[in-house]
């Protein structure tokens, strides 16, 4: 690879996986780590342990429904979350650029410790670097987190069946259209609040009604089609989802108009997909809908086949559908 990364590197997408294919794991490679999941699964003294990492780069810090640190412990906790994993704590590392507002720092503290009430963990340990003025943007934040999986809960992105239902947590692309809309240079009025939360709760109400949930995964970067084409490609499936079956709020339908983006592309952080048998889906979208983070639950497609040759099909009203392909590029870079 005789060249230099580019923005889409980062993306969550297709470029991402190539990075990740030919450089990381040509040397990082091990069992633990080739399942590609949202937390790699370690089997210690008996007890299975989910133990995941995630940076933050977002851009602005501050945004409507959350800020940075919000999504620090809500990223992590949920990437551990979708892994039947309870997250029991977090670590906490900082770099941050000389000339940084003390004020701002305390802001974001607190609210990663309200959003860490919130899903039960500790931050356990923590770290702080400072760079000189201009050799970052402001802050940037690295959350790592460790939970025990319980023993009877099996659940991972090659576990989709032919037969699955498809359920989406709510509604999708609130929080790339949040950060997009709280871009000043951008100049929109009206703000699109964001769905960044922590989603253990939701999870465990869920796997207590459903414990044989086969596959969950937060729809964050690359949004909810990068994620279905992730599965895809783990679990060897085709995938058919019903376009008018999404839910999509008309101001993130609005937003995305304007810059001609596909809300299906848009991250999420607080947003799953769910794929479960077709008798526990009613079950499950009741307690789902219980909980104020799953009020929306929907579901939106099914797996029609197992193939080696893995793909998702976007069916519309009015035709016979479209291949609906991984992000490729990167159209909003630093959206978490
Ligand atoms: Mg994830």
């Amino acid at each position: 690879m005789n060249y230099k990364i580019s923005l889409a590197h980062g993306s969550g997408g297709g470029k991402s996986r190539e990075l990740i294919e030919n450089i990381f794991k040509k040397y990082f490679s091990n069992p633990v780590l080739d399942r590609m999941d949202d937390a790699g699964v370690l089997k210690l003294n008996g007890k299975n342990l989910a133990f995941t990492t995630d940076s933050f780069v977002v851009k602005p810090i501050f945004f409507e429904g959350g800020d940075i640190g919000k999504l620090a412990v809500s990223g992590t906790v949920n990437d551990l979350a979708v892994m039947g994993a309870k997250p029991a704590a977090l670590t906490a590392a900082f770099i941050i650029e000389e000339g940084f507002e003390i004020e701002k720092l305390e802001r974001i503290i607190k609210s990663m410790k309200e959003t860490a009430d919130e899903a039960g963990v500790i931050i356990a340990a923590g770290d702080t670097k400072v760079v000189e003025k201009g050799s970052t943007d402001g802050i940037f934040i690295n959350t790592s987190g460790i939970g025990v999986i319980p023993e009877e809960i099996k659940t991972g992105g090659a576990m989709a069946k032919s037969g699955d239902v498809i359920i989406v947590s709510g509604c999708i692309g609130n929080h790339g259209a949040s950060i997009i809309t709280s871009r000043e240079d951008l100049g929109f009025k009206t703000f699109v609040r964001s769905d960044v939360s922590p989603l253990n709760g939701l999870i465990e109400s869920m796997l207590e009604v459903v414990p044989e949930i086969h596959v969950m995964r937060d729809a964050t970067r690359g949004g909810l089609a990068t994620v279905l084409n992730e599965i895809a490609i783990q679990s060897e499936v085709k995938i058919e989802v019903l376009e008018e079956k999404i839910p999509i709020q008309e101001e993130v339908k609005g937003v995305c108009g304007l810059l001609g983006l596909d809300p299906l592309y848009l991250a999420n952080e607080g947003r799953i997909a769910i794929f479960v048998k077709e008798e526990d889906t009613q079950k499950l979208l009741d307690v789902m809908r219980e909980h104020k983070y799953g009020r929306e639950a929907s579901v939106i497609g099914n797996v029609v086949d197992n193939t080696k040759e893995p793909v998702v099909i976007l069916k519309t009203a009015g035709s016979g559908g479209r291949i609906l392909d991984m992000l490729s590029g990167e159209p909003l870079p630093r959206i978490c």
